[in-house]
């Protein structure tokens, strides 16, 4: 099963979804069915023929109350809009093995007992513990093994076996998460094996709040999947820098995606995000998932604007600033003057990265500014690196660098009265405050890929504005 094509597939149903039935509705649904037809078991089942003990599962599996393995906030169950084309070509599971059974054969099950694999066990031996006999046994084998390799099984990997008069009628087991694999017993065709998909329930579940703390805790509050929210600080990253420029009262946003077994309410994957959104003292900022045809994945602003910035306005990790860009008193001269760039304290030897891609022009000592590395960006952009105590191996004039590189490392050469980072962002060779210079974004999404990405904003909008939820985003562009 391709993930590509059901993240696609999900954000193309967004637009419909709230067309559809209500949400308490549905989620009573998944819980009716799950609690169907369950036959009535004799304490005679629980014993084999040789009087031990099976290891008896009650047909059906007791299930999680759906409700309760959701993350705990406002969630919105939606009934999804389209299936994927797997399920179609697969057919698709049900609760128990004992339904799919007299579904496919019209036999009936009179009890289902399940059995693990124990190490240094073979096949046969399992199936034969199960109350198989060798001819059957074989059999079976035959059709597993085209579905598996019966050669490398998993230890403690469990099969189900459905029992007519304690008789085995059928078997299932799992190999991948996506797929249920069934070898049943049919009068025609003796005993068959075929695979089904298990369905799953696609949820959109929005979140959004106030930070007083760090953005981590806020969002932390909110049971976000730590994926999404590990997502949703890379792509806001690159514009925002979380530990300096957001404060009390600052608003995020954002909208990911549960996955759930339909069958045992079994949270799958880790929540991929689709929408990144905070607001900074009146300034905002969204970001909107694509996935480009080629398969890529890419985060874009509502006019397809690339969340990727070219330049770090930060090249040095957990830093604190010291000095400012703009006129200052002179730590060493005492006369004012104007500082050029923003100084960061660190300890000696704290890693300097590049802030973005490109070319080293200097590398070398330069007068007051001690060891000084000059890089090239695209276009107009450099940024320049100076008081290192040392340059890293291989930085020389002409060097390509990629962004994030360590360059160099945190010293107090040239003029200087501690180790710290002196950092300046030019443009046209004159520098400006790397703080607030409106940085050059990567790449934008290509022209004929736009119309679709704005159905996706579109869709996302609508997904959110559609629940009644504060959404900062669409209200404050234009
Ligand atoms: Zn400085």
């Amino acid at each position: 099963m391709q993930l590509r094509d059901i993240s696609s597939f999900v954000i193309h149903a967004v637009g419909s979804v709230s067309k559809a039935i209500g949400a308490g509705a549905f989620a009573c649904l998944v819980i009716a069915q799950a609690h169907a037809a369950t036959p009535t078991i004799s304490d005679d089942d629980l014993y084999a023929d040789d009087g031990r003990m099976l290891n008896y599962q009650p047909v059906p599996m007791a299930r999680p109350d759906v409700a309760v393995s959701y993350g705990g906030v406002e969630v919105e169950i939606e009934r999804p809009v389209m299936r994927p084309s797997v399920e179609d070509a697969f057919g698709t599971s049900t609760a128990t093995l004992a339904e799919m059974v007299q579904k496919e054969t019209m036999s009936l099950v009179t009890r289902e007992a399940s059995f693990q694999l124990k190490s240094g066990e073979t096949l046969s031996k399992i199936l034969s513990r199960a109350g198989f006999s060798n001819r059957t046994s074989a059999n079976v084998i035959t059709q597993m093994s085209k579905r598996v390799n019966v050669r490398r099984l998993q230890i403690g990997m469990t099969f189900t076996v459905a029992y007519h008069d304690d008789v085995p009628v059928g078997v299932h087991f799992k190999a991948k998460d996506e797929f249920d694999h069934y070898i049943v017993y049919d009068e025609a065709q003796n005993w068959f094996a075929f695979r089904t998909v298990r369905p799953v329930e696609r949820y959109l579940v929005y979140a959004s709040g106030e930070i007083s703390g760090t953005i981590y805790d806020a969002v932390g509050e909110q049971n976000v999947p730590y994926a999404a929210l590990d997502e949703f600080v890379r792509v806001l990253g690159f514009s925002v820098d979380f530990q300096r420029e957001v404060r009390s009262g600052d608003q995020f946003e954002l909208l990911y995606e549960k996955r759930l077994d339909k069958l045992t309410g079994e949270s799958l994957g880790a929540g991929t995000l689709h929408y990144a959104g905070l607001r900074l003292s009146g300034d905002v900022l969204s970001f909107y998932r694509y996935e480009q045809k080629d398969g890529g994945v890419s985060w874009y602003d509502r006019d397809g604007n690339s969340a990727v910035r070219s330049l770090m306005r930060t090249p040095i990790k957990g830093a604190r600033m010291s000095s400012k860009y703009g006129m200052r008193r002179h730590p060493i001269t005492g006369y004012n003057a104007m500082h050029r760039g923003v100084d960061f304290a660190a300890p000696k030897g704290t890693p300097i990265v590049a802030s973005g891609a490109g070319v080293v022009q200097k590398a070398g000592w330069l007068g007051n500014y001690g060891r000084y590395i000059l890089i090239r960006h695209t276009g107009r952009y450099s940024t320049a690196y100076a008081h290192m105590t040392r340059i890293a191996t291989g930085i020389t004039p002409g060097t390509r660098v990629r962004q994030g590189q360590v360059i160099g490392y945190v010293g107090s050469t040239g003029r200087s009265t501690g180790p710290h980072l002196h950092y300046e962002v030019l443009v046209n060779n004159k520098q400006v405050n790397p703080l607030t210079v409106k940085l050059p974004s990567g790449e934008a999404l290509p022209a004929e890929e736009l119309d679709t990405f704005k159905k996706i904003v579109q869709d996302v909008e609508f997904e959110i504005v559609s629940r009644g939820q504060s959404y900062f985003a669409a209200s404050l562009s234009e």
